[in-house]
């Protein structure tokens, strides 16, 4: 990838604001990737000193006798430097941008990518700049600000940070980690699918049949499956497990998209903010990995989600953001259609100390 080189000229020519990313790139390296050694990008010796990744596989004894699934599993992403699995791309992109002697990044952000490269950039010594919608919450404002990073607060959604910040990059050629548009974004998030795996394989568990990802703009369900493809062609996995797209029913373009074959955009409304885009930028990619893989959508309410919180902090000891238990309630909801020797992992992807306000009234607090 070149510095200042994000979208495929010829399929992004008719991209418009507010809308889904065409012309999304995907990192191809040459050759065939080897077994034990995860392929990426930028060379090891550009990564900041922070430790990103190697997150717990929960295995939930009680969640299990209470849902009757003994094969089930918790990746647990709450647990990296910033609390949420944005670490995994921005750790890239610093490392990216090291290389290449790139003394700022910028990026839009709902909160977590956010406090995630503030986070990294810190660590790596990286001016960081963030466009971010007034409503994020308060905990992810305060960290992009405890980090150091420049904050720029938009008076309007998700989308116009997007916009804002897309313009911004493109004016002042400083390096952009706008999730989907900088490719490294997606190749960051598939360590992930190589950390189960290997996981499961220690604990002599076979291979996932099922993984849950709760999706907004379609990013982290990228990178899930781009690991996967990776373990299919070196043969440690001998076949795709089926990749759930959890989303709140208030955001579920992708879910929509999948049953309809079209994107429309539809002002999005739910709790889980770090899943709630009007447009899924990165729909069109995640979309054509779904179908070629045979993935499936699920959609889930706010108050499923809320219970679904309320259930993995009560019986796991795990403490999710909203967008975390999307994907939880979206296999409690799915699990008739699963067989109950399967594996199945939900992918935990945020800390619930980042939006207490919803977790609080569901256990009768005003925050
Ligand atoms: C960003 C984010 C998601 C959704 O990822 P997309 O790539 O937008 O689909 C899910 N959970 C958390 C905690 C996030 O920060």
């Amino acid at each position: 990838m070149e510095p200042g080189r994000y979208l495929c000229g010829p399929c992004s020519s008719h991209n418009a604001p507010g809308k889904p990313l065409d012309g999304v790139l995907e990192c191809v390296f040459e050759g065939r990737p080897e077994r034990g050694s995860i392929p990426l990008p930028v060379e090891h010796r550009f990564f900041p000193h922070i430790p990103v990744g190697h997150t717990p596989l929960w295995e939930p004894v009680r969640l299990r006798a209470e849902l009757g699934f003994p094969g089930l599993f918790l990746k647990d992403d709450t647990r990296e430097p910033s609390g949420s699995f944005k670490d995994r791309a921005s750790v890239l992109v610093a490392a990216f941008a090291r290389e290449h002697g790139i003394g700022e990044i910028a990026l839009a952000s709902t909160g977590n990518a956010a406090s995630s490269m503030a986070c990294i950039g810190a660590a790596a010594g990286i001016k960081i700049k963030v466009f971010l919608p007034k409503s994020a919450p308060i905990a992810k404002r305060i960290q992009v600000l405890q980090y150091g990073a420049e904050l720029v607060e938009i008076d309007g959604n998700y989308d116009l940070a997007f916009d804002t910040c897309v313009e911004y990059t493109t004016q002042t050629g400083v390096l952009s980690r706008n999730t989907a548009l900088n490719p490294l974004t997606i190749e960051g998030k598939k360590t992930a699918s190589y950390e189960i795996v290997h996981a499961l394989d220690r604990m002599s568990q076979g291979r996932p049949d099922h993984v849950f990802v709760p999706t907004g703009d379609g990013v982290i369900i990228a990178g899930i499956y781009r690991g996967f493809e990776d373990l299919l062609a070196t043969g440690e996995i001998a076949a795709m497990p089926t990749i759930w797209a959890a989303q709140a029913e208030g955001s579920s373009g992708i879910a929509r998209a999948l049953s309809t074959g079209v994107f429309e955009t539809r002002p999005s409304s739910t709790i889980a903010d770090s899943i709630s885009v009007d447009a899924p930028r990165n729909g069109p990619f995640a979309l054509a990995k779904l179908k070629k893989h045979g993935g499936r959508a699920v959609t889930v309410g706010d108050a499923e989600i809320l219970e679904a919180q309320l259930l993995a902090s009560s019986r796991a000891g795990l403490f999710v953001e909203p967008s975390s238990a999307a994907a939880l309630a979206g296999f409690v909801k799915v699990r008739g259609e699963i067989g109950r020797d399967e594996k199945v992992v939900v992918l935990l992807t945020g800390s619930g100390l980042k939006d207490i306000r919803n977790a609080a009234r569901a256990v009768g607090v005003e925050a």
